[in-house]
């Protein structure tokens, strides 16, 4: 419900610090040494390889001790109290989290539990989880059980341009989904508490509206750079807006129904080998439905989903038979109290997603016939 308490204040929050560039990795240790010297590092075993190593040996050589904790996969309460034991046991000074989304929400919440600060060192620009005061916490099984929130943003943010173009372009698409709603959830969500839960300011809507600028601008030139592993001007753009702005701009603008439509899906078991922004992008679409947008607006949006291979379509997010029973779990669990989507002036009902849910789907349908869409690799 928008603004329920009359709040009048405006809140701005984010990381301390956000460093972004080719090899920021290997000039980790002087951007790191004031927050410690003893850092407990979460990250899984494939990381390890791929940046892991390399860190600690830097690190190391800068004579800090670094405690090596493996990730296990998911960012739950489980997972998260024993990366929080680990630190503890090893009297780490501060948490060091390198990888993706999932890492990075888990070590959050093991700063927040020993209260030491944290450096968060994106390996994707797959999420906007790097700049937040908070986490999103999972089941063991992978299933959304509620948002975990913090005292502070992470301390640093230091984000290696030539380790994310290294990851499959799948990823950078990704991010680019769950960046372009930020704006676009920003902004319905503008009459409403943000995450800091207070109003947002004049400079969340600036940032979101130039995160969706560089999105249309740039976003198939990064997406096709990823794929050529060129780190050019458009992929650092895209990756500052992936990470940078639509972090910022969702955590102080807030969000509506499209991540409210994300955490419905996670009822719909054949849907959880598709990552977070793939499921947001198709949020994007039945939230514009929902908003009553134009075809033309829609088509714009769908279209720059399609320019860097996002579902828009049942069929295209893995279940084109998918049924209305299944459909009504997904509205069900998007209006749960306290989902983002009451955020929204305006009607809302399970009714009402359900509906938007199945118009979301054959606007993107029209659109393909439309435009004679086709795939290009
Ligand atoms: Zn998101």
């Amino acid at each position: 419900m928008p603004n329920p308490k009359n709040l009048t204040e405006r809140i701005f929050q984010s990381p301390s610090k956000y460093i972004q560039g080719p090899n920021a990795i290997k000039n980790a240790a002087s951007y790191l040494s004031n927050l410690g010297k003893a850092p407990l590092l979460a990250c899984d075993e494939l990381v390890y390889k791929i940046a892991g190593k390399s860190l600690i040996d830097n690190l190391t050589a800068a004579s800090f001790t670094v405690t090596h904790a493996h990730f296990n996969g998911e960012a739950s309460t489980l997972e998260i109290n024993r990366l929080a034991s680990l630190g503890k046991d090893a009297s780490s000074d501060f948490i060091i989290a390198l990888g993706g989304g999932k890492v990075i929400d888990s070590a959050k919440n093991v700063a927040d539990i020993l209260g030491l600060p944290v450096a968060v060192l994106p390996t994707t620009a797959s999420t906007d989880a790097p700049c937040s005061a908070l986490s999103v916490i999972y089941t063991e099984g992978g299933e959304f059980e509620r948002y975990s929130f913090y005292d502070k943003n992470p301390n640093i943010v230091l984000v290696d341009t030539s380790v994310i173009v290294t990851a499959p372009a799948r990823f950078l698409a990704a991010g680019i989904g769950d960046a372009v709603a930020t704006n676009v959830e920003a902004k319905l969500a503008r009459n409403s508490p943000n995450f800091g839960k207070l109003m947002p300011t004049e400079l969340s809507e600036a940032i979101g509206s130039k995160c969706e600028e560089i999105l249309f601008r740039y976003g198939r030139q990064a997406y096709e750079a990823n794929k050529a592993k060129a780190v050019t001007p458009a992929f650092e753009a895209v990756v500052e807006a992936n990470t940078l702005l639509s972090g910022l701009g969702f955590e102080s603008g807030g969000l509506a129904a499209a991540h409210a439509i994300h955490n419905g899906f996670t009822a719909i078991h054949a849907m959880h080998g598709l990552m977070h922004g793939e499921k947001v992008a198709f949020g994007v679409v039945a939230q514009l439905i929902l908003a009553n947008a134009p075809t033309a607006e829609l088509d714009r949006y769908i279209s720059l989903m399609l320019s860097v291979d996002l579902p828009v379509t049942f069929a295209q997010l893995g279940i084109p038979n998918v049924t209305d029973e299944e459909l009504r779990a997904v509205a069900k669990l998007s209006v749960a109290e306290g989902e983002t989507i009451w955020n929204m002036e305006g009607a809302i009902s399970e009714d009402i997603v359900f509906h938007a849910l199945k118009g979301a789907n054959a606007a993107s349908e029209d659109y393909l016939r439309r435009s004679g869409w086709k795939k290009l690799d």
